[in-house]
């Protein structure tokens, strides 16, 4: 385990930037817990990309990182920095 990680997962969730993610891969090969996969960009997001986010999609192959286990994010920040693309950010669940 990362010396900068959680205790325990489940404080924060990785949110990615659809208009910058070019699935460059870097967030799944750095995640200690297997957070990301690199997928096809769903049509809901597609739906909602900006023209610029529209022209980069088309350029990679349609994908993008998705974080199908971000209940396993131990908040290391290890995406946040490795993302060349800077398309990662850690948002706060809240305990509601
Ligand atoms: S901060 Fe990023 S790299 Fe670290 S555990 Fe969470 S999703 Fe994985």
């Amino acid at each position: 385990m990362p010396e900068a990680c959680a205790p325990d997962a489940g404080r924060v969730r990785p949110i990615i930037d659809r208009n910058r993610c070019e699935a460059k891969g870097d967030c799944v090969r750095v995640c200690p817990y297997g957070v990301f996969a690199i997928d096809l960009l769903s049509a809901e997001d597609r739906s909602q990309l900006s023209l610029r986010g529209r022209i980069k999609t088309f350029f990679h192959g349609g994908k993008q990182a998705y974080t199908p286990k971000a209940d396993l994010c131990h908040a290391c920040g290890l995406c946040v920095t490795a993302c060349p693309e800077k398309a990662i950010s850690l948002e706060k669940i809240s305990s509601a």
